[in-house]
């Protein structure tokens, strides 16, 4: 069995045990072993980087730019392999996979941009033969913590800002996903980076993702999770000071108008709530519609689902891979049948589906006739499940699509300018998205959202900066 060992202090290093790493779409294919580290190589990890940060934060721009663009050029040239890994580790498409590999090689090759782009300003004091320099500085060791979701994408839109702006990093992937996140280890390692610059530590959130949380000497915490981590790193890592960003879930609505253009509306629908098997925090899982369109649209989406096919990933033809573990599967079957009790009907889909391969597949899910206080209507279910909430006109989509905790995306189907730049305005989202689906974001703009989706600075595009560094303001005077 191929064991692959955690990087520390630029080592490769076996941890206290073992984890095997199982195909969630073929349950009979073992990717291999990966280390799982205990407290003390956290503390390792975060010594070396503490002990990296001098020297990489004075290296020059251009260090930190061939580094992060040899990263980015290796993940586009072996986006194709380094999908099928994806795929056999995560579940979803190999087309997704594949994608999703090309986005965090895009992402290393913006923020070696950033890391020579000037990000300072220079100006005149309010005193007289004085003059101002706002600069940005690194912050210092960060700590990155990541879902198992986008387990390529969502490593890469930390770590390479966090390197493009001079700061070291120790990286804790989540433990459904550590293949993916070794292999971008593996790419990083080769890079040209300083050792103790970049640090993997794998293993569970409970041990290295509290022990980075609580390690005086991580100055930062970049988080993407659910909402119940996040909060606890809330009261770990803000309360001894540091500074954190979290990224957590969403209840993503998509509303659709009487005006709608139905194709548009069922893609939008189809892809934002099912794809990647619902698996995005972005995606829709409340679909708002207006009386008007209500049973055309509902009976579109159901005939666009029957058409959809569920399989194992790296088949031709497939649209859905299985969900990626067993207690994720559960708990999506389990709110198909809550919806039921609460009085939704089972429009389609929803249950549990055999294939050649033993896996994790199920049928998307369609609940109809819903209303916003029921708990699939409220609670995060990340899977493909899908609800249905009838309203009169657009006043009542838009006062329902906010009724919700969460704040990540929120969509709109319409033909109307009026109705669409009133959604823009006055949806309480991070996101929101036009005769598109929720989920399905450019790399080189501002990614986030608000309420109990996100805490602190945006993360992605020339934003990132904010968290990734600190200013400082400089006055000098010539007498
Ligand atoms: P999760 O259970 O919160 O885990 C996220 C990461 O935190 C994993 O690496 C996990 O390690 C670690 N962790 C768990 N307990 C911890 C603790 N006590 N201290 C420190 N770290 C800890 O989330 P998930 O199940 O992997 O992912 C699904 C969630 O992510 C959904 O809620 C989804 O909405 C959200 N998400 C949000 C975004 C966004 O940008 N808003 C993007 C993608 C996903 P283990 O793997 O060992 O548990
Ligand atoms: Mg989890």
């Amino acid at each position: 069995m191929n064991r692959s060992m955690n990087f520390v202090a630029g080592e490769w290093i076996a941890g206290a045990g073992w984890k095997s790493d199982i195909n969630p779409g073929d349950l009979a294919d073992e990717l291999g072993s990966y280390a799982s580290a205990d407290g003390r190589q956290v503390q390792d990890a975060v010594d070396a980087a503490r002990r990296a940060f001098g020297p990489w934060s004075a290296c020059t721009p251009q260090q930190r730019f061939d580094a992060l663009d040899r990263i980015g050029g290796e993940l586009l040239a072996r986006k194709e392999e380094l999908g099928i890994l994806l795929t056999r580790e995560q579940g979803k498409t190999k087309a997704e996979a594949v994608a999703e590999v090309a986005r965090a090689g895009s992402i290393f090759k913006f923020f070696a941009g950033e890391a020579v782009r000037l990000h300072g300003e220079k100006g005149e004091s309010v005193r007289a033969g004085v003059e101002v320099d706002v600069t940005r500085e690194p912050v210092g060791v960060v700590g990155l913590i990541t879902p198992w979701n986008f387990p390529m994408a969502i490593p890469a839109w930390k770590i390479a800002p966090a390197l493009a702006h001079g700061n070291c990093v120790v990286f804790k992937p989540a433990d459904l996903v550590p293949g993916c996140a070794w292999a971008l280890a593996e790419i990083i390692s080769r890079s040209g980076l300083p050792a103790g610059v970049f640090n993997l530590v794998m293993g569970s959130g409970s041990v290295v993702g509290q022990a980075i949380a609580r390690s005086p000497g991580v100055d930062a915490v970049s988080f993407t999770g659910s909402q119940k981590v996040g909060e606890g790193l809330r009261r770990d890592v803000v309360g001894r000071g540091a500074r954190l960003q979290l990224e957590m879930g969403g209840k993503n609505p998509l509303v659709v108008l009487d005006d709608a253009h139905v194709p548009t509306a069922v893609e939008c629908a189809v892809n934002g709530a099912f794809f990647s098997t619902g698996q995005r925090c972005t995606a829709s899982s409340r679909f708002i519609v207006a009386e008007g369109i209500h049973d055309r649209f509902v009976a579109a989406v159901i005939e666009r689902m029957k058409g959809l096919t569920v399989g194992y990933g790296l088949e031709d033809g497939v649209d859905i891979g299985p969900v990626a573990s067993e207690s994720q599967l559960a708990q999506n079957l389990s709110y198909v049948d809550i919806g039921q009790q609460e009085g939704a009907r089972l429009a389609w889909g929803g249950d549990r589906l055999s294939r050649e391969r033993q896996g994790y597949y199920m049928a998307p899910a369609l609940l109809t006739e819903t209303s916003p206080d029921m708990r699939v209507n409220r609670e995060e279910i990340f899977g493909p499940v899908a609800s249905v909430i009838r309203v009169a006109d657009f006043e009542q989509a838009l006062a329902v699509a906010n009724d919700t905790p969460f704040g990540l995306s929120a969509g709109i189907v319409t033909a109307s300018l009026k109705h669409a730049n009133a959604f823009k305005r006055h949806a309480k989202a991070g996101m929101v998205m036009v005769n598109l689906p929720t989920a399905g974001v450019d790399y080189h703009v501002p990614f986030g959202g608000r309420k109990a989706s996100s805490f602190g600075p945006r993360e992605q595009g020339s934003h990132a900066r904010d968290f990734y560094t600190v200013t400082k303001t400089a006055y000098t005077f010539c007498p």
